[in-house]
């Protein structure tokens, strides 16, 4: 049986799953672990089953003990991991498509409502009894015939159109490259970042993060928006410069912000946590039982393939 290191505790059903796959080392306190605590931790390993958590930089890489084959990372994004520094030390990396799709979508939406709605406000001013209401109290942006800018139509970008769709938005997009017709459900694309922006009254960033998506929306970009547009990010918090996103909020360039990642998490710029228009959730994009069961369960199931055939379909490097 392999030996595999799996670094922050698994839902129950998946943990009794890996015990059947593997010889797996479980970290029942859910720890956090440290680089060195986890290259420590992998000696005499053959994979590790590693988390968003896990900051698996070049420098880590280099020091795990050659044993490694593979980091199966319980996430579809993998920016935790130096793709480059794994495969020249031979080590194969996946990730975990399409289970997570539907969830993060839902939370995307929510995203979208929270912000356009006012919901941080809504929700204080319902704590407090006081609330008065009147014709104008707490107005927001109503999301039918508005136009949905979805920067990244991947997976997840496509769920979030269809639903939008129905909630009678108008969806662009812009990826690196244009859809079939049948996956662009009747959307606009958009060839640049800068043509979408000018149209989009909603945006959804859905991109993953990458070199060049890191400060894609900065001072910058963001003037492209039109005037009072309203930016969600359920994607990762590393492509939106936080500093300026504050600014257009204070200055209302921006009207509203529906956040679920962030830079530095879960240290987040305190800059939102004072804002009203923000619409703050923590990273929650996967979090059902249905999603978080189905990610560890194809997180063994690609560590398992790949000993067994020496390949996996959701092989990322
Ligand atoms: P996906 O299917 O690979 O879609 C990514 C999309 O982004 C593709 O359409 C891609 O199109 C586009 N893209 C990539 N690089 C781009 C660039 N430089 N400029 C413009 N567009 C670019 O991925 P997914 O499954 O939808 O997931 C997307 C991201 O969501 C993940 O990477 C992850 O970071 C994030 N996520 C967050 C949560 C959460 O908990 N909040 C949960 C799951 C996923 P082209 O290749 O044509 O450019």
């Amino acid at each position: 049986m392999k030996k595999i290191l799996i670094t922050r505790k698994l839902l129950k059903t998946c943990e009794e799953k890996a015990s059947k796959t593997f010889q797996a080392t479980f970290n029942d306190n859910d720890e956090l672990y440290s680089q060195s605590k986890v290259v420590e931790m992998s000696n005499g390993c053959d994979g590790i089953l590693t988390s968003l958590t896990d900051k698996m930089d070049a420098d880590t890489i280099n020091k795990l003990p050659d044993s490694i084959k593979i980091l199966s990372n319980f996430a579809v994004g993998f920016g935790n991991i130096d793709l480059d520094a794994a495969k020249k030390k031979g080590i194969v990396v996946t990730n975990t498509p399409d289970v997570l799709t539907d969830a993060t979508a839902e939370i995307g939406i929510l995203l979208i409502l929270g912000a356009c709605r006012r919901a941080s406000e809504g929700i204080e001013s319902a704590k407090e009894s006081g609330w008065k209401w009147s014709a104008d109290y707490l107005i927001g942006k109503q999301l039918t015939g508005a136009r949905l800018g979805i920067l990244g139509m991947g997976r997840i970008g496509q769920k979030i159109a269809k639903i939008a769709k129905s909630l009678g938005m108008i969806i662009h997009y812009h990826n690196r490259s244009k859809l079939s017709e049948e996956k662009e459900q009747g959307a606009t694309y958009h060839d640049n970042l800068k043509d979408l922006l000018s149209v989009s009254d909603v945006l959804s960033i859905c991109c993953p993060a990458s070199k060049e998506t890191i400060d894609m929306i900065n001072k910058e970009t963001i003037e492209y928006l039109p005037k009072g547009a309203v930016v969600t990010n359920v994607a990762r918090g590393d492509i939106v410069e936080d500093e300026a996103l504050i600014d257009a909020l204070n200055r209302r360039k921006v009207y509203a912000v529906g956040l679920d990642v962030y830079k530095n998490e879960p240290n987040l710029n305190p800059g939102y946590l004072k804002h009203k228009s923000a619409f703050i959730l923590p990273h929650l994009g996967s979090a059902t039982k249905e999603t978080r069961t189905a990610m560890a369960n194809l997180a063994i199931d690609n560590i398992d393939e790949f000993f067994k055939t020496g390949k996996c379909k959701n092989k990322v490097n």
